[in-house]
């Protein structure tokens, strides 16, 4: 019912190349079986959308490497601010001292999330684990025994263990199965232009979660809207609304993971937000940075934070990272957000300019399934064979792009397009034109 999981497809990675690069003999790469895959592509720049090649024509980025580019990329007033920070103070040990850059941005996120302490950690994986600890930790803090955590079917929220638990469970994370702790599972009722199932397949998940609600429970995970590696598959915001109001008939905890759609990607700064979601705890990181250097927060509410304070020190939460709150990571976030708020419409009428070219790619018989939620446009190309991770469509449009100067990197069968919000309208209109040229190509 939410369609086939496509969160194999990387391994499966098999463009061939014959007088590309070479492999590194020093490097593992992530996500990529050398095996049968072909060697990346050096690159020593990159402006804007454009990923600047030796000798070769520029590659449009429309997937912002990875989804971590926000503003595009070598920003520079983002790459002044960390070289400024860089000059003053590099690094602090963040017990005993802090920073004036991380005050700033713990008071900024509060203000604009709503939830008022901020947890520092590495990377999106993390800003999980975070929320999954505080979480269980608080009703542990409270005295109450809950076991049972909420997730979703197709569902990414990283690759350290605990994010994996609650992740989809698959080929990725088969080797592990046994160590990953229980986590209960609803399927996630995705949907897209005319869905005439919808309501159907929502009633299914809400009945389904209110039996599970029976049963006390930490919290409820879920990236709001839109799940990102489980194929952008796009939920309503209606639906989550009602899921929201068992959650609060049951007492339980809300997390949203945001690590993909957090700093506009969905059209508001937050997606919880266009949802109209109260989360208790919210996982950031990706576009926090503005794709320039890793970090995570987790922020909280005052509710959640004050279990944790007393002289007992069981309650204490004894978490902490290396690089904990990193002036560098700060700077950059500080004046990501500084972009955000100098001009909002950048995001917020990103959909209106995705949303001409995916209505007329919409009408293609080779694609179905089109689907849109700010910066994120994506679709599914109906092709014969397999469905799922084992479709080679999206990988013979990949290649088909990538020869015209566009990255994309469909997930299967689905293809997206999540560029950096300084992409030009005539970047955007190639993204396009290349998709519907490569579909008539590759068919
Ligand atoms: C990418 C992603 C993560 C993991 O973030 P990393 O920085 O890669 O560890 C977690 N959750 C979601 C929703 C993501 O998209």
């Amino acid at each position: 019912m939410t369609g086939q999981s496509n969160l194999g497809m990387d391994y499966f990675e098999t463009l061939s190349n014959t007088n590309g690069p070479e492999w590194n003999a020093n490097l593992w790469p992530p996500f990529t079986q050398i095996s049968s895959s072909t060697p990346p592509q050096k690159i020593k720049e990159a402006q804007g959308a454009l990923l600047l090649r030796e000798n070769e024509p520029p590659l449009i980025d429309a997937i912002s490497s990875w989804w971590v580019t926000l503003h595009g990329h070598s920003h520079p007033y983002i790459a002044k601010a960390i070289a400024h920070q860089a000059n003053q103070l590099e690094q602090i040990i963040f017990a005993d001292f802090l920073h004036p850059q991380a005050e700033n941005l713990a008071k900024r996120l509060s203000k604009l999330t709503g939830l008022q302490r901020l947890f520092f950690s590495d990377n999106g994986s993390t800003a999980v684990e975070v929320a999954l600890k505080i979480a269980c930790q608080w009703w542990h803090n409270k005295g109450e025994s809950r076991n049972q955590i909420i997730a979703f079917e197709g569902a990414y929220h990283g690759d350290t263990f605990g994010a994996m638990a609650v992740g989809e469970r698959n080929l990725f994370n088969a080797p592990f199965e046994k160590m990953l702790f229980p986590v209960s599972r609803l399927p996630w009722p995705s949907t897209w232009w005319d869905d005439e199932d919808i309501e159907h397949k929502e009633k299914i998940v809400l009945d389904g979660l209110e039996k599970l609600l029976k049963t006390p429970t930490a919290a409820v995970i879920l990236e709001p809207l839109v799940q990102g590696a489980g194929g952008m598959a796009m939920v309503r915001t209606e639906f989550l609304q009602k899921l929201q109001k068992l959650i609060h008939e049951a007492e339980t905890l809300l997390i949203t993971d945001e690590v993909l759609t957090g700093f506009g990607r969905c059209g508001s700064l937050f997606a919880f937000q266009r949802a109209e979601l109260q989360p208790d705890l919210i996982s950031l990181s990706k576009g926090l940075t503005a794709g320039f250097l890793p970090m995570g927060v987790t922020m909280a509410t005052e509710k959640i934070f004050q279990a944790f304070l007393g002289n007992d020190p069981n309650l204490t939460f004894w978490h902490g990272h290396s690089f904990t709150a990193n002036p560098l990571g700060c700077a950059a976030a500080n004046a990501s957000l500084d972009l955000l708020e100098e001009s909002p419409n950048k995001y917020l009428n990103f959909e209106s300019r995705h949303l001409p070219h995916l209505t007329k790619l919409a009408k293609n018989p080779k694609i179905i399934r089109p689907r849109l939620y700010g910066t994120i446009a994506a679709f599914n190309i109906s092709a014969n064979g397999p469905k799922g991770y084992l479709n080679t469509a999206g990988k013979a449009l990949k290649r088909y792009a990538l020869e015209q100067g566009v990255f994309l990197r469909p997930l299967g069968d689905v293809v997206y397009i999540l560029p950096p919000l300084c992409i030009s309208d005539a970047e955007l209109e190639k993204c396009y034109f290349v998709i519907e040229k490569g579909l008539q190509a590759i068919a």
